[in-house]
């Protein structure tokens, strides 16, 4: 079972800094949806505010028809919806097994649970490395334990805070590919990430952001078209080619100089 996630009017501000004003976002059940912007833009406050872990001045979060506005992380993740974090949240001196079978993680026991862990392991492809230290893995790895991590409670929604971002090349086009079979099973997911082809080629929706506010909002081929997108990477500087691709290239493509790099350029 999975579920239409929804912010509508999300305000946050951080004494005088407006982080977030009056966003709405949808993350449509059984797609997935990008959320850009640029650095400091908002979106990882976003996901807070949605997950429980910030609470907000203003608007409200739905989960299908449940409000689950200012409920507790435990709560919504309960609800059914998992996330990962920018800067991953792994045990470095405990196993990449290990780090599967914390606490934290209820529900199954014992010899179920570490089967489960490994099969888990297998399908993002660091199961090789389960008796490793987690601090000894790559961070492209350690992206990839969290993803593995997320995935023990089969979380019906999985919001993805940069998954790709520091992962070499080939480790990217593997995130893709099994973000995109976890959707093809029916798992609604919402991403951010800075990568432009990582976004363009996965999502079915993207929602840009800056400022803390909205600027667009659409499919990947409306996004591109959009100028307020350019605007909110560029600042509207005049004389840039615009940001339209005829179509979105292959995940991974590290080509450089083309307008996707513009927008794909910045991270952090
Ligand atoms: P993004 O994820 O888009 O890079 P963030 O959501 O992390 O942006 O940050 C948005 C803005 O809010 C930034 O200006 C950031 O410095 C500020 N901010 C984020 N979290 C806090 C916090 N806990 N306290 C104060 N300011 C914060
Ligand atoms: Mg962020």
């Amino acid at each position: 079972m999975t579920a239409t996630l929804r912010a509508e009017g999300v305000s946050k501000s951080f004494g005088g800094l407006q982080a977030l004003s009056d966003c709405s976002l949808t993350a449509e059940a059984g797609r997935i949806t990008g959320l850009i912007g640029p650095n400091g833009s908002g979106k990882t406050t976003l996901f807070n505010a949605i997950t429980g872990y910030e609470r907000i001045d203003a608007g409200e979060v739905y989960l299908g028809d449940r409000r689950i506005t200012g409920a507790a992380p435990q709560r919504v993740f309960a609800y059914g919806v998992g996330r990962t974090f920018q800067l991953t949240r792994i045990f470095p001196r405990l196993t990449v097994l290990e780090n599967m079978l914390v606490p934290a993680q209820r529900g199954l026991s014992g010899r179920r649970h570490r089967e489960h862990a490994m099969e888990l392991l297998s399908f993002t492809g660091i199961a090789n490395h389960a008796n490793a230290l987690a601090g000894t893995l790559s961070y492209g790895q350690r992206k990839l334990l969290e993803l593995s991590y997320v995935l023990v409670a089969d979380p019906a929604v999985v919001l993805l805070d940069e998954p790709a971002g520091g992962v070499n090349p080939s480790l990217i086009n593997h995130i893709a590919a099994r973000i995109r079979e976890l959707n093809q099973g029916g798992k609604t997911f919402l991403l951010v990430e800075h990568n432009m082809d990582f976004v363009m080629s996965l999502c079915d929706q993207v929602t840009v952001l800056d400022s803390g506010t909205v600027v667009a909002s659409g499919t990947p081929a409306e996004v591109r078209a959009d100028p307020r997108v350019l605007d909110a990477y560029l600042g509207g500087a005049p004389g840039d080619d615009p940001p339209v691709a005829a179509e979105p290239p292959a995940v991974g493509d590290q080509s450089r100089g083309t307008p996707d790099d513009v927008l794909g350029g910045s991270h952090g």
